[in-house]
């Protein structure tokens, strides 16, 4: 005879003993848990080949340990570890039994549901697609009517067969807790992980959402086994407290529970259907969502959003930005002023002032960017979008769990594609998780931007905002296209279930909005002012050696020398202004053919006979190789070839205006490199995660295949625009 051994937990008052009581009958018996007076009922019964020891633990409503209940279940699910879990839930009061669901998932212990009080289900004209609920919260549900003893013999049937199959072993659910507390969440993890923490009875990240959920329990373990480790999980917790106040002015468990409570909203808006209203007052989530996450009203909100976000972006930015860029105009300037000419001034100028100047040059209209996206975050509506792009992502073969990586990886403008990839560890299965990870990388990152503004303020200043709606689109529009491509080729397999976790609504508050935009911002200056700068010293060294060779530099230094001459010989001021002009074209000239013969400006000729096809000349080519470093280096690299062989000789204008003037550049070029900077190989930091996340094969096939891509569609959109501008 096999032994099975379940426990019955559930929210007091779920009918959790009226079950016990008529599956156990008469063989039952009552003791206290060891050490405090909670009654401890176990009872047996036998079903088929099998016998069912069953333990009654006393009612809960969490897994935390608030009260001794808690702690109670709790330590019998780790210390005796029951091989299934029955949850027996009130299913008239679903959206609050199921928090003490989500949280028996989210420990990992084999868990299934029994949705008691069915009589009153029907009722009260509540109409629960069981089938639905099974798919998305992965585990068997059976109804039951526990006063009746209808469907004990379906559930007792149904446990022992699921607790066969997964024959003890736990599988913790995943949820987002935002993006205040899932870097916290991840960076504990890892921490646990790395010290071997608690991890024979817990999974990480369960310890790690208990520490910050100020579980005294689990603290006082950890500060016992492991004191300096927890107090370095202490101070994490104590820097995200701080911060959640300050931003979303609540406690990091409070966002814990909204975020709880989110998952179970969305979960019941696809299972349960109430007939007849219970009472005709919703909340005000509820009122705010049933226009928001409209079926038709929904996206296109979204959509007039997004548009409304670019369009205030430009508007407001204009001048800040046209003061910041002349400010570093203006920066240069005075350099070179002071500094003598020579290689120094023109490090500083060319390589750093004009290089890394250009990418700062952009921080005004990413803070009004960041502000907005901030708003969004904080008042719950990203969560939304996230949820009604969830079924367009599964007709793509994709997963509502990818929506999420692709926001953070720029879906909405000005994301990073690091977190991004590394967010898709939320996905269950492979397959869904490689395909985000291949995909994610195509959004418009805040790195792509600059580069965007730099060419849409150049070439469309009539219609920026539109422009960069339609980039955005089409990035989405690439990612889940190259997604079904995949998905249908050489990542087949099946979808799994998803559902979004729905935070309530709330207002954000300015400090909190003012914040976030910070860190992003600040991430961004970082950025600027150590990778990119650096970069951008290597890239000006290989755009200044090596030098010409001896002789062509003494063919320049004889034209000097004599243009020189004939100045001083001269009298008439037309024939000297004639020489002065003589003498600025020769620089030019002369700066130019450094440039040219430098390696980098070699490498970028090189290769200019097959990019031309995209409309690409050679400083253009520099500065996309540049760019796989990471992509603000574009800007930068840009800034640098055209400010050491300045096209136009007697100006310090800005890169804009420098591009505006290249005859090698126009709209058709402007296009074409929109679309390569947007779909093209990954940088570099982004390359070393996506390997760490699936493998160095699958990271050199997105380098490969992501510059292939962008390369074909490059050429012919510019094939194509050359035909009709
Ligand atoms: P526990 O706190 O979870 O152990 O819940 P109990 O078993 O003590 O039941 C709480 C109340 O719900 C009792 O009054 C039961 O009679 C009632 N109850 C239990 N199961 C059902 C059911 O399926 N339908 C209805 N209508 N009432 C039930
Ligand atoms: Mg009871």
């Amino acid at each position: 005879m096999n032994k099975r051994y379940l426990a019955f937990a559930g929210n007091p008052n779920s009918g959790k003993t009226t079950l016990f009581n008529t599956i156990t009958g008469s063989h039952q018996h009552v003791g206290n848990y060891p050490g405090i007076t909670v009654d401890r009922k176990e009872g047996s019964t036998i079903l088929d080949n099998n016998k069912i020891d069953i333990v009654d633990l006393p009612g809960c409503y969490s897994l935390t340990a608030y009260t001794q209940e808690e702690l109670v279940s709790r330590q019998v699910l780790v210390e005796e570890r029951p091989d299934l879990v029955v949850n027996v839930v009130d299913a008239t009061k679903l959206e609050r039994h199921l928090y003490l669901t989500i949280q028996f998932l989210e420990l990992g212990v084999p868990v299934m549901l029994a949705l008691n009080m069915m009589d009153d289900v029907r009722s009260k004209g509540i109409q629960i697609n069981i089938e639905q609920l099974q798919q998305d919260l992965g585990c068997p549900a059976v109804g039951t009517v526990a006063r009746t003893g209808a469907g004990k013999e379906e559930l007792l049937r149904t446990a022992v067969d699921f607790a066969a199959k997964r024959n003890g072993v736990w599988q913790p659910l995943t949820i987002s807790y935002g993006p205040d507390v899932d870097p916290v969440l991840e960076c504990l993890s890892g921490m646990l992980e790395e010290a071997q923490l608690l991890q024979e009875k817990y999974p990480p990240r369960w310890v790690a959402l208990k520490y910050i959920e100020g579980d005294d329990s689990i603290i006082e373990q950890g500060r016992t086994l492991a004191p300096e480790l927890s107090r370095q999980m202490e101070a994490r917790i104590q820097t995200l407290r701080e911060h959640c106040l300050k931003t979303l002015n609540t406690f990091p468990e409070a966002l814990i529970a909204d975020y709880r409570y989110g998952f179970i909203t969305a979960l019941l808006k696809k299972s349960v259907v109430v007939t007849q209203p219970q009472s005709a007052r919703l909340d005000l989530t509820d009122n705010i969502d049933s226009v928001l996450t409209h079926r038709v009203a929904g996206p296109a909100l979204m959509l007039a959003l997004l548009y409304t976000m670019f369009h205030v972006t430009f508007t407001l930015g204009e001048y800040p930005m046209e003061l910041t860029h002349r400010f570093f105009a203006l920066l240069a300037d005075g350099v070179t002023a002071i500094l003598p000419d020579g290689m120094l001034q023109s490090l500083i100028v060319s390589g750093v002032i004009d290089g890394v100047g250009g990418v700062l040059g952009f921080v005004p209209l990413i803070m009004i960017m960041f502000i907005i996206i901030a708003f969004l975050e904080d008042s719950g509506y990203m969560a939304r979008m996230a949820y009604m792009l969830d079924k367009i992502f599964r007709s793509f073969g994709l997963h509502g769990s990818s929506v999420m990586p692709f926001i953070i990886s720029g879906g909405i403008a000005g994301g990073c594609a690091v977190p991004g990839v590394m967010a898709a560890r939320t996905l269950r299965s492979p397959k869904e998780k490689l395909a985000t990870i291949l995909t994610a990388p195509f959004m418009p990152c805040g790195a792509k931007i600059p580069v965007f503004l730099l060419l849409i303020g150049a070439f469309f200043t009539e219609h920026r905002a539109a422009m960069m709606f339609s980039i955005t689109l089409g990035a989405w529009v690439m990612a889940l296209l190259v997604a079904r491509i995949l998905r249908s080729t050489i990542i087949r397999g099946e979808s799994t279930p998803f559902v979004m976790e729905l935070p309530p609504y709330r207002l954000p508050t300015l400090q909190g909005v003012l914040i976030h935009m910070w860190e992003r911002t600040w991430e961004y200056i970082k950025k600027a002012g150590t990778v990119v700068l650096a970069i951008s010293v290597l890239i000006w060294a290989g755009m200044t050696f090596p030098g010409l060779d001896a002789e062509q530099e003494e063919q320049f230094v004889a034209a000097r020398f004599q243009l020189e001459q004939s100045l001083n010989s001269t009298t008439t001021p037309a024939q000297q202004e004639q020489i002065l002009a003589a003498l600025k074209e020769l620089e030019h000239s002369h700066s130019l053919a450094t440039l040219k013969h430098s390696a980098a400006g070699r490498l970028g000729q090189m290769l200019e006979p097959l990019t031309s096809l995209a409309g690409f000349n050679w400083r253009t080519n520099i500065a996309l190789i540049g760019g796989v470093a990471a992509k603000e280096v574009i800007v930068s690299t840009l800034g640098t070839a055209y400010s050491l062989g300045e096209t136009d000789v007697d100006d310090s204008s800005s890169l804009m205006t420098r591009i505006q003037k290249d005859p090698d550049w126009n709209r058709a070029t402007a296009i074409s490199a929109i679309i390569f900077v947007l779909l093209y190989a990954p940088c570099f930091v982004t390359i070393v995660v996506m390997a760490r996340e699936s493998s160095w094969g699958w990271a050199m096939f997105a380098l490969v295949f992501n510059t292939t891509l962008a390369f074909i569609l490059a050429c012919a959109a510019y094939q194509g625009a050359l035909l009709v501008l």
